[in-house]
């Protein structure tokens, strides 16, 4: 009987600041976001892993690109979200299903998380969360398809898991994100501790993901719209003030002013 600790979780780099996430047990494997097939291969085959599925959080091809060729390599079964058009899928995901890896004796609960993409699904297993392109280190997505109102109810969604949920989003752009946050709440001590623990990280090219949800909470401004401070800074930069007790105004507003960055 395996037991759930014996599973590994490694970052697999891909393109500029992908990461495909695998877990593993020394034997079986499962990859997440497959954009490209060669560093998967090239890390299956160096540790003599079977792939036993491939997951995917939305359409993208930076996290789709290598389906095709991990299929035609391993014959895995492909598990993503069933309201986007996605080459190779074969069972199609929703809100509330559960993907079962019998060889990994893995069990993961699909949510819906859509804004980024309409049908953007994310991944949860134990205290890890895998959430593709909606929730990055002190930022989120983009709005390519999707309304302010659906990322900022997912993004909510994301924050409601327990503090110590580890989430492990798709790119390294904590670094990229910290200006923003930062001019969003220059006096968060958290923050600025995190900005010196990112630097650090990065200087010796470690990965600052994944992140716990307490982290997130505490230094994310996009997880922080009712922070007074918050709004204060970003109705300075606007020129004029937001709705009162209003959130969702705050993230629409802060959404599209990172938007210009
Ligand atoms: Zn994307």
């Amino acid at each position: 009987m395996k037991t759930l600790t014996m599973l590994k979780i490694i970052p697999i780099p891909a393109f500029a600041d992908n990461y495909i996430w695998t877990l593993h047990d020394n034997q079986h494997a499962i990859v997440i976001d497959p954009g490209d097939a060669a560093p998967v291969r090239a890390y299956l085959d160096k540790h003599h892993l079977q792939l036993g599925a491939i997951l995917v959080t939305h359409h993208h091809r930076d996290h789709t690109g290598g389906i095709l060729e991990l299929v035609e390599v391993y014959n895995s079964p492909v598990y993503g979200p069933r309201l986007e058009k996605i080459p190779g899928i074969t069972h199609p995901l929703g809100e509330g299903d559960i993907v079962e890896i019998a060889a990994l004796n893995l069990r993961l609960q699909v949510i819906d998380i859509p804004g980024h993409t309409c049908g953007h699904i994310a991944y949860l297993w134990n205290n890890s969360v895998f959430c593709g392109d909606t929730l990055f280190g002190c930022g989120c997505g983009k709005l390519f398809e999707g309304t302010h109102a659906q990322l900022h109810h997912s993004l909510q969604r994301l924050a409601a898991l327990p503090d110590d949920t580890l989430a492990y989003c798709t790119h390294e752009y904590t670094e990229l994100n910290l200006p923003f946050a930062l001019a969003c709440e220059p006096d968060n001590q958290q923050l600025k501790q995190r900005e010196q623990d990112t630097h650090a990280l990065r200087e010796q090219n470690q990965t600052t993901l994944p992140f716990t949800m307490a982290l997130e909470k505490a230094t994310n401004p996009f997880l922080r719209c009712n922070e007074p401070a918050i709004i204060h800074n970003l109705e300075l930069k606007l020129g004029h003030q937001l709705p009162a007790n209003d959130e969702l105004a705050v993230f629409t507003a802060m959404r599209k002013l990172r938007d210009l960055c």
